[in-house]
């Protein structure tokens, strides 16, 4: 008989490791439960851009904390998390800052903290070479973001759990989360139940029917992501969004980068385990075209295969972060394309919520599942 543990966390991703460190840390007693490797699905095939430029304070404020945990990754949680520091350019549509809405958001990202100068066209080129800047009337610089390494990021924070006296058990899914009354008690497995003082979901759109067995209905669509990845001449590339064209880019080392589109993450997929759009030629010289745009010598990139994983989206695009209407259940679920660079973040505010009774900032309040019609449906799947 396993002994009891004070969190049991389901899903060995980016978000799922981040949140079992942060609660060891913090003295909880944790088990951490993934049905195959240590690692994730969606955390491994992640464009794992690291920036700050969000619509809302929270969002923002999170992502700013995991670049701040990207840039002392090895003092803050051990190890190399292979953080490229690129500086990164948000170029927006030109009728975002015609009406004021882009000028607001600067405002808005800089009262979180961001470091964000607007840029015209010509500063923009003398800090980011390469990027094609007529047109640009203003643009969102941000020196310090970049990208990181998946798999670097995930080895080190497992070990780091692993260090903190979290019990990892890959090759373990949970087949049902179990409940006592009106709060959660624990998770079934393939062997027996295991108890638990507290259950965080970590494990994307997969908990939708885990949620759902517990009276829960989730406004979560399984979606996916897709990106082409190309070989290229060294030269000097920034990671950025260009809003007019739709896609996000970054450099993949010196003579590499990959491109993905922005609307592709609304296209809806019968299930997180695929199958999953995959990158073929047309969708390659699609992505091309439209990073020559921003990016001229991009029209002589050699494409180079590309990847597709799943995405949680919820209505909003904003995660479900906080505690439940089951007590004893927390999310951290729904992170709609947007979630590795906050996987070291959010998983500290997750873990200060459940031991503190409050969220660390008040702006994480916004990001509570029940915002977003979580419905309770009050019909349990009897374990
Ligand atoms: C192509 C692509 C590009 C992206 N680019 C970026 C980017 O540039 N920047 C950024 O910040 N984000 C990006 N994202 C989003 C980011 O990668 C995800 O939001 C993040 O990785 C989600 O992490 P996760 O741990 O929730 O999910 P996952 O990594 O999918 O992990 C969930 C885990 O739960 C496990 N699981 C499922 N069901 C069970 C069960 N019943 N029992 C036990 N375990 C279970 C799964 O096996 C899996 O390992 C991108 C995503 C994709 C797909």
């Amino acid at each position: 008989m396993t002994p009891a543990r004070d969190l049991a966390v389901v899903g060995g991703g980016i978000v799922g490791l981040g949140v079992a460190l942060a609660a060891a840390r913090r003295g909880m007693g944790v088990v951490l439960l993934e049905r195959d490797e240590l690692g994730g699905v969606a955390t491994q095939v992640s464009g794992a851009i690291v920036r700050t430029h969000y619509m809302h304070a929270a969002d923002a404020r999170l992502a700013l904390e995991g670049l701040a945990s990207f840039e002392r990754f090895d003092d803050e949680v051990g190890g190399d998390a292979g953080f490229q520091r690129t500086g990164f350019a948000h170029v927006p549509h030109p009728e975002e800052v015609h009406d004021g809405r882009f000028a607001r958001r600067v405002a808005m990202l800089r009262d979180v903290g961001v470091q964000t100068p607007v840029l015209d066209g010509r500063e923009l080129a003398d800090v980011a070479p390469g990027l094609a800047a007529d047109g640009i009337t203003a643009a969102a610089w941000e020196p310090r973001s970049g990208y990181a390494d998946p798999a670097r990021t995930t080895t080190a924070l497992a070990a780091a759990a692993r260090r903190a006296g979290v019990d990892l058990r890959p090759g373990t899914p949970v087949e049902a989360l179990t409940l006592n009354r009106e709060r959660v008690s624990g998770v079934r497995l393939g062997d027996g139940r295991l108890a638990a003082g507290a259950v965080a979901m970590c494990c994307g759109a997969w908990a939708v029917p885990l949620a759902r067995g517990a009276g829960l209905e989730l406004p979560i669509r399984s979606t996916a992501a897709i990106i082409a990845r190309f070989d290229r001449e060294p030269a000097p590339l920034v990671a950025g969004v260009d809003v007019p064209s739709g896609v996000y880019f970054r450099p993949d080392g010196d003579r590499a980068a990959i491109v993905g589109r922005r609307d592709w993450s609304d296209r809806p997929v019968a299930h997180p385990d695929g199958p999953l759009p995959s990158v073929d030629a047309a969708f390659a010289a699609d992505a091309r075209a439209r990073t020559a745009r921003r990016v001229p010598a991009a029209t002589g990139w050699r494409p180079a295969g590309g990847r597709s994983g799943p995405l949680d989206m919820t209505p909003d695009a904003r995660p479900l972060l906080g505690p439940t209407a089951v007590e004893g259940l927390w999310l951290s679920v729904g992170w709609s394309g947007t979630g590795f660079k906050t996987g070291v973040s959010a998983g500290r505010a997750l873990a200060a919520w459940m031991m503190d009774g409050a969220p660390p900032h008040a702006d994480y309040g916004d990001l509570r599942p029940d915002r977003a019609q979580v419905r309770t449906t009050g019909v349990r799947t009897p374990h």
